[in-house]
């Protein structure tokens, strides 16, 4: 996540191998789905405005359990209470 900070110079904009980075109306911005989680971006900012972007998944959803467990794997009943 690129926050307020940003002064949008550009920096980043090139240390992206994935060009996930774009420039927005206020701040640049990171498309989360095309970002890699290299970092590159991070170590450039000027301002530290580049903040931890990729937070791990709280709760796999039933198909990521599935690919998880193999193929063909049934997901696992929830807990009850
Ligand atoms: S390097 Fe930092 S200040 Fe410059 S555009 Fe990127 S996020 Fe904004």
């Amino acid at each position: 996540m690129i926050n307020e900070k940003c002064t949008r110079c550009g920096v980043c904009l090139t240390e992206c191998p994935t060009q996930s980075i774009t420039d927005g109306r206020k701040t640049y911005v990171i498309d989360v789905d095309t970002c890699d989680d290299h970092q590159a971006c991070v170590a450039v900012c000027p301002v530290q405005a580049i903040v931890k972007f990729k937070v791990a998944i709280a709760t796999p959803t039933p198909q990521a359990q599935m690919t998880a467990n193999g193929p063909g794997a049934k997901p696992k009943p929830s807990p009850k209470k």
